[in-house]
């Protein structure tokens, strides 16, 4: 095992890191931009490390200064976390050049999954069902690009192939508006992701976004965790997720999740990872592969007792996986609720000082992070402040013991989304189950 790991990340994942590295005897080091000297995990690392002003681009994502970090504390590892570095492909050869290890996967492998394109193929070739579309990347010929339409059958939806956070994609309703969504959304991609190679793909109207969970040796050896749903987002970002889905029979997860172990064995992907399905009409079709730990991590935690970070570490220091698919067992229900620093009607984001924090408690109730009273959240970052987790053996328990956290939950000082959380677990629709991605935005706008 690592004798000494760096956090390249902050806030409540940080602090998620520092616990599981504490569990396995881990000594750590805490790299923070210089608004960051107050983070909860700076306090409780074994070291820590200024490595930059506020702004992102020159300490978080600064591939240097962390990597003089590694060295000047002798760390042997990087836990890259989720955003930043963690799906950053040159992250992982820099530091895997430079003699530490990246406790994800390898650099080839975060290239592969991180082009749209390569990732598809990739999943057609292990069975993985995929959402109908363009086999390959679009060309220039006008009328090839109508037929590869009229084929798919409108709407279609035009992606980069190298776009990411729900951005540079366009949906198209007829065949008179085709060549020139191609030509916008391709210059869009060129400007904003330096890769104006596009795709295109059915539009599904009204999916649920699901997603199975995987763990893989970089050996051949993988296993799944089951899924979470993922449906209730804002601007594609996921606001409330759940394990398990609600309405997916064991035999669907087993068929999928199969499905997604078998596309792992034959990448030899190592480390946590996540497939991630549009469903619609009981089908899955894959949209991408996450290659790192996601916010979400927890609920799927809560049902099966894997400590998800814990399994990243072991494997990078080339463990074999501590399970195998028949020491999974899915056992109750796990809802997490994203806690944001932000204008619960307008979204604006809220940073500031917390005067009193006083969290909730009690049995199945797990709160992930950072904050505390007298903290102040900086405005550099995103607006994530923490998650609150609850287990229950149904769905419908879960939900109760989330409305009574909530109630429960005093964050003072600035605003909080815990408003829209307490709303939307008195919804009727979500507390029947199932809703579809449009579903909190339509809410939203009532
Ligand atoms: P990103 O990497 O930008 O997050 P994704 O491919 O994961 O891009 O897609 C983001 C979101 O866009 C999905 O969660 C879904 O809401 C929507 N989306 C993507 N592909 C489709 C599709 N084929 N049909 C309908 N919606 C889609």
């Amino acid at each position: 095992m690592f004798d000494k790991v760096v956090i390249a990340n902050r806030g409540e994942i940080a602090l998620r890191i520092l616990r599981a590295c504490k569990e396995l005897g881990i000594k750590t080091v805490a790299v923070h931009s210089e608004s960051d000297r107050d983070l909860m995990h700076v306090r409780l690392a074994d070291e820590s490390v200024c490595i930059g002003p506020a702004k992102a681009t020159d300490s978080y994502l600064n591939i240097p200064a962390i990597i003089s970090a590694c060295e000047i504390t002798d760390a042997l590892a990087i836990h890259p976390g989720y955003g930043f570095l963690a799906e950053n492909d040159d992250f992982a050869e820099h530091v895997e050049q430079s003699g530490f290890t990246f406790i994800g996967p390898t650099a080839e492998t975060i290239r592969l999954m991180g082009n749209k394109i390569s990732a598809i193929e990739t999943m057609k070739k292990a069975g993985v069902p995929c959402v109908p579309g363009s086999d390959g990347s679009l060309g220039d010929d006008a009328e090839k690009n109508k037929v590869i339409a009229r084929d798919i059958g409108y709407p279609v939806l035009i992606k980069a192939a190298g776009g990411g956070g729900g951005r540079g994609m366009r949906v198209v309703h007829s065949e008179a508006a085709l060549l020139n969504a191609i030509s916008l959304t391709r210059s869009e991609a060129a400007a904003a992701f330096n890769n104006d190679t596009l795709y295109m793909e059915k539009f599904l109207q009204n999916p649920r976004h699901i997603e199975i969970q995987v763990l893989g040796d970089g050996q051949g050896n993988a296993i799944h965790l089951g899924e979470r749903d993922c449906s209730l987002q804002r601007r594609h970002q996921k606001v409330i997720e759940e394990a398990t889905a609600p309405g997916i029979t064991p035999d669907q997860r087993e068929t999928i999740g199969r499905c997604c172990v078998e596309a792992c064995c034959r990448m030899q992907f190592r480390g946590a990872g996540t497939f991630e399905f549009l469903y619609e009409d009981g089908e899955f079709y894959f949209i991408e592969m996450n290659t790192r730990v996601q916010v979400e991590h927890p609920v799927t935690e809560m049902v099966t007792g894997v400590d998800i970070v814990k399994e990243q570490i072991r494997i990078a220091a080339g463990e074999p996986l501590s399970y195998k698919q028949s020491d999974i067992h899915i056992k109750g229900h796990a809802i997490e609720c994203r806690i944001n620093a932000e204008d619960p009607n307008t979204f604006t984001p809220s940073p500031g000082k917390i005067n009193l924090y006083h969290p909730p408690g009690g049995l199945g109730v797990r709160i992930d992070s950072h904050i505390y009273t007298g903290y102040v959240v900086p405005p550099h970052y995103d607006s994530l402040i923490g998650k609150l987790i609850t287990y229950a053996d149904d769905r419908q328990s879960a939900i109760i013991r989330m409305r009574n956290a909530l109630d429960e939950f005093i964050i003072d000082g600035i605003k909080t989304n815990i408003p829209l959380h307490q709303k939307m677990m008195r919804d009727a629709n979500f507390i029947a189950g199932g809703v579809n991605i449009h579903y909190l935005e339509k809410k939203l706008e009532l």
